[in-house]
């Protein structure tokens, strides 16, 4: 049988399409397997943080809707304050306009996609990797997974270990004029009332979306909670001139979807096969974002995969190096930092209302001009103090998310 390409990549999402747009562009033959048929639907807030856009290699603005200025934070929907940003914080868009984008120019690099192909089983030999579809068998020297939380690629190649579940429910909002208009630069943020996870709504062109994620050990409580949140955001819960009043006239979905977590520092090769994106459980424990790291991963798998087939490397070893090295040293630095917001959430909300340097550090974290590791490392020689501080709310955290079960179990009972 002959090698159909050079690299197979399995999934169109962000990580695939940009890892076979940077294969292509190098004269390197890919071919594209994609479950669904483009354009589709994804269950995802679609918000886009300013970092991305130093890795996405086109101009975005035809299909950004909504630029972010303005963040409104309430915890238990109360204490509502809101601040705001001389630059953009976060873009918004829908993914399935976002995803046809980045495929487009995949294509017209050179890439040859097949839809409504969903990859079913995976073999190789020390020679090429056989990938099969549910419609026939196709064969490279190469695969990536980019098939998201789901993946089967990443449970084939056993590289699917250290990973916790996180669930989030997404709906769209139809919603009046007046509303889209008021807070069109505005995003909702409810956190510290579910533990390990929030409430948030990003205005579209035409509509909001709105969601509620967690540790996917909570997400039965997880409905309740959006309730409450819509009910919150339609009365303003009474409080005069501080809570918003969005008019909801209907719900077009509601839908929930994993969010995949690395716990560890891992390997994201295994052979001939490299996974990325959700694949590879990389999105950031804190706020659920996975779009930049699906970048991100897809753009080092691809240079990992030249630098193999054109000889300047012997192994994809160098791609599970720099994903840790980069990316999950990020990661597990953002997770430490959710413990420590889970375990003091009143307090970091007062923090970030009441002290500009705070706020400050927060917008240029989202922005990408500093890093979740920019946090430990301000603590200078006073670093012993952040890392017992981590390890204390590592267990107050968990031990928070347990209580919340058996609060919410004894309350129904
Ligand atoms: C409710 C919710 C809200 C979110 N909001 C945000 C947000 O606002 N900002 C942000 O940055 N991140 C957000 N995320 C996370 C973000 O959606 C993911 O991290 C991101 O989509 C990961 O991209 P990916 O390319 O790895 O996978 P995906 O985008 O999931 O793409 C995977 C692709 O693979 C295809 N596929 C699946 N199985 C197969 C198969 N067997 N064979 C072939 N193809 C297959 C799928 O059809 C899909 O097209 C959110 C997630 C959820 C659940």
């Amino acid at each position: 049988m002959d090698i159909n390409a050079d690299v197979i990549v399995a999934g169109a999402g962000p990580a695939g399409a940009i890892a076979a747009y940077e294969l292509a562009v190098q004269g390197i033959r890919v071919l594209l397997l994609e479950k669904s048929v483009f354009p589709r639907y994804k269950v995802c807030g679609a918000g886009l943080t300013h970092k991305i856009l130093r890795e996405i290699p086109f101009d975005l603005s035809g299909i950004i809707e909504t630029t972010i200025y303005d963040i409104r934070f309430s915890t238990h929907f109360k204490e509502v304050f809101h601040r705001t940003s001389a630059t953009p914080m976060i873009y918004c868009t829908m993914r399935e306009k976002f995803d046809a984008f980045l495929l487009e120019k995949a294509v017209s690099a050179g890439v040859k996609v097949l839809f409504g192909e969903p990859v079913t089983d995976v073999f190789q030999t020390n020679r090429f990797v056989e990938v099969q579809t549910r419609n026939g068998v196709f064969r490279s020297a190469l695969l990536i997974g980019a098939d998201g939380a789901t993946s089967r690629i990443s449970r084939k190649a056993g590289l699917h270990g250290n990973i916790m579940q996180g669930m989030a429910w997404e709906a769209e909002i139809k919603t009046d004029h007046a509303s889209l208009k008021n807070f069109s630069q505005t995003v909702f943020l409810d956190w510290g009332t579910f533990p390990g996870g929030y409430g948030w709504v990003f205005p579209k062109n035409d509509h909001f979306s709105m969601g509620v994620g967690g540790p996917a050990t909570l997400s039965k409580y997880m409905i309740p909670y959006y309730q409450r949140f819509l009910k919150y955001l339609e009365t303003g819960n009474g409080i005069p001139d501080q809570g918003p009043t969005l008019r909801v006239l209907e719900t077009i979905s509601l839908k929930a979807w994993p969010i995949p977590v690395r716990m560890q520092k891992s390997v994201f090769h295994q052979g001939r096969i490299l996974v990325t994106g959700d694949a590879g459980g990389l999105t950031d424990p804190l706020t659920g974002e996975g779009i930049y790291y699906a970048v991100r991963s897809g753009k080092l798998a691809a240079m990992a995969c030249a630098d193999y087939l054109q000889g300047r490397s012997g192994s994809l070893g160098k791609y599970s190096e720099s994903v840790n090295q980069e990316l999950m040293t990020e990661l597990l630095e953002a997770n430490r930092i959710k413990n420590l917001f889970n375990t003091v959430p009143r307090k970091i909300h007062h923090l970030v209302r009441d002290h500009n340097r705070v706020w400050m550090a927060f917008g240029k974290i989202l922005r990408g001009e500093r890093w979740y590791a920019d946090v430990k490392n301000g603590f200078g020689r006073w670093k012993f103090l952040w890392n017992v501080s981590c390890l204390i709310s590592k267990w107050i955290s968990n031990h928070r998310e347990r209580n919340y079960q058996k609060h919410e179990a004894t309350e129904e009972g």
